[in-house]
């Protein structure tokens, strides 16, 4: 017990809903059909019984009928006969013709004979009256030992003028005086109710039977059994006991058969007529009946648990896809919510139709607060005709296109997003539309700008002296770099601060950065309005170039600069003059230029001013360069312009 129902409950786990309904479905219309063919089967059975007892009841009331007619026009002939009997005792020989006439206006009748005290036949309806004796006859005894008046049936009994079975419907002929006189005798052929009954159709097994109520069976239709005893029977033990007519089902005695039994008692004579059908003929036609109904609806059940179980199918099918749909929708929540991109759908009017859940992380909005809007709204102004241009382009890019906008958050501020755009154009969706991939950069253009801007210093470090804060050698380098490309013609000075370690010695090296820090500021002021360069070369060194700048222009420049720096009147107890001086050594050169050429006669300039004393201007080359020595040729050496003060 137990373990079946574990089953059960295990099969019902394992099947799917769709199945369980309509299991549930086919065996709860196949219990009504059950049902409706039982019912309707037990209620049509019922309707058969009783229409059968009904037409039995009737065909056996028809019968007894037909049995009191049949015994009754027998009784009035034998009546009018004993009546005229009465009067005229000895009717002579014209009496047998009468009884012929008898006898062929009533069917019934066989033969009418009138036998005399003796027994000895007198007159009959078969000619010539026949020479018999019925004295050993019942009917005969009765009557000569009964001085009753009835009729009395007796029979079955075999005529002794045709041979044949008949019932012999007698009375008692009295004498004047009320002696018996002898016997009006009439007979009916067994046969004649046997042709009579054999023409209703009960069905096989079917059967009527007319008796004597005394239990002696007259007729018996079809066997023609006649004269058995069956006041032993149920008939005559208990159902006529208890009503003249009725109905109930018993074993027939004839052939053994089952069969319902209706029975009707004469209420002239004493006959009884039975009427019997087979159980099974009377259930016949319903059991044909059921048989088909069995057939439709096995047949409609049939159809309906192939019907049910292509639905479940259908459904399981259908289950299945949900479920299956229902995963994906997980699947694609669980990576919405965890996805830190953005995927934005939109028509080809850039109304957003779908955004993904990541947007609020994002912009700080619900999707629901995006859907329906146009993208214009909510890009930064400055971003939008770029974006339009990527949306126009977008229908012919196979790959689809990348993009770097702003956008403004739910706070306010603006968020940098990086994206990729496809063009999809599909029947089966959301039909034309442009599928955006978005991601938050905003961070990684913070660092970008940081990075830059670190660069950029950078740059500018490395091209910078830090103490000074002048260009420094690299520089120097880049600058005559592009100059040589411009320039018509180049000065190069290359000037050195003077007896600076003895500056150091005495005001120490903070001193002697300051004092490096204010020539700086002072050379590029000076070099400004020359559209000059001036850059620190090295320790107490820098260099100025000038661009354009002809060989007068440079010495001019060179004597206002030394002029400017002893102008400063910073002490150098080291120096000869008691200030801090610089030597300045400088070159021209015209287009093409050999830079290194010019710094390095700058430098042989410098290192001539230097050996000539100090604070002073050396020219290079030409001579005309050089103010007081002339120009410096290789091998010559140079002049110097100043001289102490
Ligand atoms: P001269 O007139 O021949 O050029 O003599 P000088 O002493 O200037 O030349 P020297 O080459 O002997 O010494 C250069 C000095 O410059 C030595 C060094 O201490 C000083 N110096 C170089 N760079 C710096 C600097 O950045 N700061 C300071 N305070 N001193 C520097
Ligand atoms: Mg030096
Ligand atoms: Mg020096």
């Amino acid at each position: 017990m137990f373990p079946r129902l574990a089953l059960l409950r295990s099969w019902i786990g394992r099947v799917s809903t769709a199945t369980l309904v309509v299991t549930l479905f086919v065996t709860a219309l196949g219990a009504c059909v059950l049902g409706l063919m039982v019912w309707k089967g037990y209620d049509s059975r019922r309707i058969a019984l009783a229409q059968n007892e009904t037409e039995t009841r009737n065909l056996a009331q028809s019968l007894a009928e037909h049995a009191t007619h049949t015994f009754q026009g027998a009784d009035v002939a034998l009546e009018g006969i004993v009546s005229s009997l009465k009067w005229r005792p000895d009717p002579g020989e014209s009496f047998n013709r009468r009884l012929r006439a008898l006898v062929d206006n009533l069917p019934q009748l066989s033969d009418v004979a009138i036998v005399d005290a003796a027994g000895d036949v007198t007159h009959a309806s078969v000619m010539p009256v026949p020479q018999i004796n019925n004295a050993d006859r019942s009917y005969f005894g009765y009557h000569r030992d009964h001085p009753d008046q009835k009729l009395l049936i007796t029979g079955p009994l075999q005529s002794r003028t045709s041979g044949v079975s008949v019932f012999a419907v007698s009375r008692r002929l009295d004498t004047k005086d009320g002696r018996f006189a002898g016997v009006v005798v009439a007979t009916i052929a067994s046969n004649y109710f046997g042709d009579f009954y054999k023409t209703i159709d009960l069905g096989p097994g079917g059967s009527i039977a007319l008796l004597h109520n005394d239990g002696r069976l007259l007729i018996q239709w079809p066997s023609l059994q006649s004269g058995r005893d069956m006041s032993d029977s149920a008939l005559f033990r208990t159902a006529l006991r208890q009503s003249s007519d009725g109905f109930y089902l018993t074993v027939s005695p004839f052939d053994g058969l089952a069969k319902y039994l209706a029975y009707r008692e004469s209420s002239r004579y004493p006959l009884v007529v039975t009427v019997a059908r087979t159980k099974d003929s009377v259930l016949a036609g319903w059991r044909e009946a059921v048989r088909s109904d069995t057939t439709v609806a096995t047949a409609m059940l049939a159809c309906v648990v192939l019907l049910a179980a292509g639905l479940a199918a259908q459904l399981r099918r259908r289950q299945e896809v949900q479920n299956l749909l229902r995963e994906r929708d997980a699947h694609y929540r669980l990576i919405d919510a965890n996805m830190g991109d953005v995927i934005v759908l939109t028509d080809m009017r850039g109304i957003m139709r779908f955004v993904s859940m990541s947007v609020e992380a994002v912009l700080g909005l619900k999707p629901e607060q995006l859907i329906g809007r146009s993208w214009t709204e909510m890009v930064h102004v400055d971003d939008v005709p770029a974006l339009q241009a990527v949306a126009a382009r977008l229908r012919k890019s196979q790959t689809g296109l990348c993009a770097e906008f702003r956008m403004r958050r739910a706070e306010g501020d603006l968020v940098w997003l990086e994206a990729n755009f496809a063009y999809t154009c599909s029947d089966d969706g959301p039909g034309n539309c442009v599928v955006g991939t978005l991601r938050d950069v905003t961070q990684r253009k913070l660092m970008e700008q940081e990075v830059k801007a670190l660069n950029a210093r950078l740059a500018e470090l490395a091209r910078t002296d830090g103490l000074t804060g002048l260009p420094n050698r690299r520089s120097l380098d880049g600058f005559i770099g592009r100059a040589i490309g411009s320039a018509a013609s180049l000065a190069v000075l290359m000037i050195d601060v003077d007896d600076f370690k003895g500056f150091n010695d005495h005001f120490g090296h903070q001193g002697g950065d300051d004092a490096l820090r204010q020539l700086g500021n002072l050379f590029s002021n000076l070099v400004t309005g020359m559209h000059g360069f001036a850059a620190r070369y090295g320790g107490e060194e820098f260099t100025i170039v000038l661009p354009d700048a002809d060989a007068d222009a440079a010495k001019n420049f060179a004597e206002s600069l030394r002029g400017a720096v002893r102008a400063l009147a910073v002490r150098n107890p080291a120096s000869a003059q008691g200030c801090l001086t610089v030597s300045i050594g400088f070159a021209c050169g015209t287009a093409p230029f050999d830079s290194a050429l010019l710094l390095r006669d700058a430098d042989i300039a410098l290192y001539e001013a230097k050996r000539r004393g100090r604070d002073r201007c050396i020219g290079a080359a030409p001579a005309a360069f050089v103010a007081d020595a002339g120009p410096l040729q290789p091998g010559q050496e140079p002049a110097s312009t100043a001289s102490a003060s």
